[in-house]
C-alpha cells in the first residue's frame, strides 16, 4: 500500500507534504507526486521511482503555498510512469487517491463516449473527470461530491483541490484509511498517523462513508449524503 498527505497553513507547505510522503515511505510505492494551489493555480510535480526523484523538481513550486496535497503509488491499473503518478487533474479538480475503483472501465467508456481525453491509465483519473463534468454543470461543489460517490465502486481515500475554492481541501474515506491532524491555525491529513506525529496530537478517523471539508482553522465532517456527522477526536 502506498500514501497520501495534505496541509493547509502557513508553513511551507512543500516540506512538510514531502517530509509527510517520507515517513510514509515504509508502505512502499512506485512513483510520487505533490501538487499545491497557488495564486489561483494548482501546480504539480511528479516522478516516477523513488522520492529523491520528485524531490529534485520541487524547486519548480513555489516556497510560499499554503495549501496542498502528496501522494506516493502504489501502481494498480497502469505502469508506474510519471504520466500515472498522481495527483490527476481534470477541469478545476486535482485528485489523489489510495485504492482502487473498481467499476473505472465503465465509468471511464461513459466519460469517453462524452468527448473526455484521458492522461493516464489508471483506474483513479475517472474520479478527477466525473467530478469536473458534474461541477461543470454549474453545481455545488458538494453536490457534484456526493452524486459522484454514488457511482463510484471499490476502495477509495481522496484528496481533492479545487481551484475555485482555494482555501479548502476534501478528502474522502471509503474502504482505505484517512486520518486528519488537527492543528493550530493549520490541518493536515494523511492515511497513517505516522505521518502526523509531531504535527497534530489530535486526529479525526473518518470512518468507512464520511467526507470532510478541511479549513486552516475548522474541520467539518459529512456522511456521503451530506449530513453533519460529529467527528469522534483521538
Ligand atoms: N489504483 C490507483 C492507481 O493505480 C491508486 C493506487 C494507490 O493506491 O496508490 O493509480
Amino acid at each position: 500500500m502506498c500514501g497520501i498527505v495534505g496541509y493547509i497553513g502557513e508553513k511551507n507547505t512543500v516540506q512538510v507534504l514531502f517530509e509527510g510522503l517520507k515517513r510514509l515511505e515504509y508502505r512502499g510505492y512506485d512513483s510520487a507526486g505533490i501538487a499545491v494551489m497557488h495564486r489561483g493555480e494548482i501546480l504539480t510535480e511528479k516522478a516516477s521511482g523513488k522520492l529523491v526523484n520528485l524531490e529534485a523538481q520541487l524547486p519548480h513550486l513555489p516556497l510560499d503555498a499554503q495549501i496542498g496535497i502528496g501522494h506516493t503509488r502504489w501502481a494498480t491499473h497502469g505502469a508506474p510512469t510519471k504520466e500515472n503518478a498522481h495527483p490527476h487533474h481534470a477541469g478545476n479538480v486535482t485528485i489523489i487517491h489510495n485504492g482502487i475503483i473498481e467499476n473505472y472501465n465503465e465509468l471511464k467508456t461513459a466519460l469517453q463516449k462524452d468527448g473526455v481525453k484521458f492522461n493516464s491509465e489508471t483506474d483513479s483519473e475517472v474520479i478527477a473527470h466525473l467530478l469536473s463534468q458534474e461541477l461543470l454543470k454549474d453545481r455545488p461543489f458538494e453536490e457534484a461530491l456526493h452524486h459522484i460517490l454514488e457511482q463510484l465502486r471499490g476502495a477509495f481515500a481522496l484528496g481533492i483541490l479545487h481551484r475555485s475554492d482555494p482555501e479548502t481541501i476534501y478528502v474522502v474515506k471509503h474502504g482505505s484509511p484517512l486520518a486528519i491532524g488537527l492543528g493550530e491555525g493549520e490541518n493536515y491529513f494523511a492515511s497513517d498517523a505516522t505521518a502526523l506525529v509531531g504535527h497534530a496530537k489530535t486526529a479525526i478517523y473518518l470512518k468507512d462513508g464520511e467526507w470532510a471539508r478541511i479549513q486552516k482553522d475548522q474541520v467539518h465532517c459529512y456522511d456521503f449524503t451530506g449530513n453533519p456527522v460529529e467527528p469522534e477526536l483521538t
